[in-house]
């Protein structure tokens, strides 16, 4: 059955700054650099958007009025957007006026300042959304991914629609044994490098309506059509086979595996770590419910583990009723 993830990891938070008064800009980044968060700088609403899909903040802080754009059309289309809604978005307003508060709150801010502010104030704020939108939107904070709740989201609304849908796992073989050997950080990076693959490949060749997480230790799955599954899987696995590589020293690779002890101080050999998946879709077999769902998808993936190489494989008995 499937782990719940929630390993605890400091990672550093990423917050993305739209604000057009340069100076104003640098000194905000400066002090919020200073107190340990990542930041990145838009001057405009369309930079900041730009940004946005490069790589997805934490948290966004926004200030209202842009050249282009102004913050309540930015909060407007990033709520819209099923893979940011998650990210809070905080408004900085010269204006301290009710309207304004009440603006920002219809186009789904999900807090705001007023210029000027202290900045132990704006940390406090920072830290309380970020806090809240982990905590309402499950995100596994190493992969920057969806976790486990708004897995079962995302699919209990794929099976009660009509759609014809695929659930895909993806699992890595070999992260215990690996973490033996290359400790605890390096394994995190591996996984990072999992969640971002998963992420990159849904970028290129999926659609919005594709889903992605967490469901596990170096378990994920994705929530697709069933015209994309292939192709998604197929990818993957050839991203992960290259990438991997990356982590092993030149001799691990050489000898294409690893040496471990065993309990009794044995020493053992254990494979580079491969990645295998499993799913089913709606579109061959009667899926009654999600449960149903993630169940077969289960089975599926046990059996593609059982490979020694990379593999995919996806339920193709066909149930006629
Ligand atoms: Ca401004």
């Amino acid at each position: 059955m499937i782990l719940i993830y929630d390993t605890e990891v400091l990672v550093t938070e990423k917050i993305l700054l739209i604000e057009d008064e340069e100076p104003i800009a640098e000194l905000i980044a400066l002090n919020l650099r200073m107190e340990g968060y990542e930041v990145s700088v838009a001057y405009t609403g369309y930079d900041g958007f730009d940004k946005i899909y490069e790589d997805i903040p934490n948290l966004i802080l926004c200030d209202l009025i842009l050249p282009d754009i102004d913050g309540f059309e930015l909060c407007k289309r990033i709520k819209a957007d099923e893979r940011m809604r998650r990210v809070p978005i905080i408004i900085l307003t010269a204006r301290k006026g009710l309207e304004d508060k009440i603006a920002a709150m219809k186009a789904g801010a999900d807090d705001f300042i007023s210029k000027p502010f202290e900045y132990e104030e704006l940390y406090a704020r920072i830290e309380m959304n970020l806090w809240r939108s982990r905590r309402t939107y499950d995100i596994d904070f190493l992969t920057q991914l969806p976790g486990f709740l708004p897995f079962l989201d995302a699919l209990s609304q794929k099976a009660q629609s009509q759609e014809p849908f695929s659930l895909i796992f993806v699992a890595i073989k070999g992260l215990k044994e690996y973490r033996q050997v290359y400790g605890e950080e390096n394994l995190e990076n591996v996984l990072k490098f999992v969640g971002e693959t998963i992420r990159e490949v849904l970028k290129k060749e999926g659609t919005k309506k594709d889903f992605a997480a967490v469901v596990g230790i170096g378990k994920f799955a994705i929530v697709t059509a069933p015209e994309r599954a292939d192709h998604f899987a197929h990818s993957i696995i050839k991203i992960f086979n290259e990438g991997v590589r990356s982590f092993y020293s030149l001799g691990d690779l050489e000898r294409g595996a690893i040496t471990i002890l065993t309990r009794r101080g044995m020493e053992r050999t254990a494979p580079i770590m491969t990645v295998h998946i499993g799913g089913c879709s709606n579109a061959t077999r009667k899926i009654n419910s999600m449960w149903d769902a993630i169940e077969i998808a289960d089975e599926v993936l046990e059996y593609s583990m059982g490979f020694t190489t990379s593999s995919y494989f996806m339920d193709r008995r066909k149930q006629y009723c």
